[in-house]
């Protein structure tokens, strides 16, 4: 791979030096659970988790956008009812979803998906789609969080973490079978193989938690990132705007 591309894929220019983006950094611990069955159908869950982000990032900024994808109705409802449950609302609808962070000294950046006031307190939120969590989300939230409160500006005190993970899916109505529509795959888990499946409704599970441990995570985080410069020595070391270059 060129410079040039490397640079494009894997990090960002921000005041005049690149630093490198911290999914690109975690993806060095990356077991995305449907690694495991190949690369098969990686393409459309990331478009899906994009469209979901979208959506999402509209709903809290307020766009009532009525949209033409019924597997996005119950993650509007759902939407709506965590929003109330957990007196979830953006301090500053304008720059509180996607907002970029970068740590200049510790040489990274990233986009957080969401900072917020949940209940009393502040924090940041990310969104993922998918059935469970995975330990990568631990380090990535934990990297965001020291960027946003090392060049913490607007002077808030951001106290938590949390991850919101939307599961979107139709059951059914025979054997509970659950089916994944994403783009033009779909991915079939649990039920009988024998049933002639009868789809119900688009519906959407959400689980709302927050991640403690902070420290340790930032370390774990930390460490992944000298493993990946490691690998990556060879193109880091033509990088003349990467802060950490003699470093590695
Ligand atoms: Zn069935």
């Amino acid at each position: 791979m060129g410079i040039d591309l490397f640079k494009q894929k894997f990090g960002y220019e921000i005041e005049g030096m690149w630093l490198p983006r911290v999914t690109a950094i975690t993806s060095i611990i990356s077991k995305f659970p449907f690694a495991m069955r190949g690369r098969r159908g990686i393409r459309e869950r990331l478009e899906w988790g994009t469209d979901v982000h979208e959506f999402v990032g509209g709903m809290m900024r307020g766009s009532t956008d009525a949209e033409q994808d019924p597997r996005l109705i119950p993650i509007a409802e759902s939407l709506m009812i965590w929003q109330q449950e957990y007196e979830v609302k953006l301090l500053d609808p304008e720059h509180d979803v996607e907002r970029r962070v970068h740590d200049k000294e510790l040489a990274y950046a990233g986009t957080v998906d969401m900072v917020a006031q949940v209940g009393d307190r502040k924090g940041l939120i990310e969104i993922k789609t998918g059935k469970q969590l995975v330990g990568e989300y631990f380090l990535q939230t934990a990297a965001y969080f020291n960027a946003l409160v090392s060049a913490n500006a607007s002077g808030h005190e951001y106290e938590a973490r949390w991850i919101l993970r939307i599961d979107q899916y139709e059951e059914c109505e025979g054997c509970e079978a659950r089916r994944r529509r994403r783009g033009y795959s779909s991915f079939l888990d649990g039920g009988l193989d024998i049933c002639n499946h009868q789809w119900g409704q688009p519906k959407a599970d959400f689980e709302f938690l927050e991640l403690s441990e902070y420290e340790q995570d930032l370390r774990a985080f930390f460490a992944a990132k000298e493993l990946w410069e490691w690998t990556n020595r060879i193109h880091l070391r033509k990088i003349i705007n990467y802060p950490k270059r003699r470093a590695v």
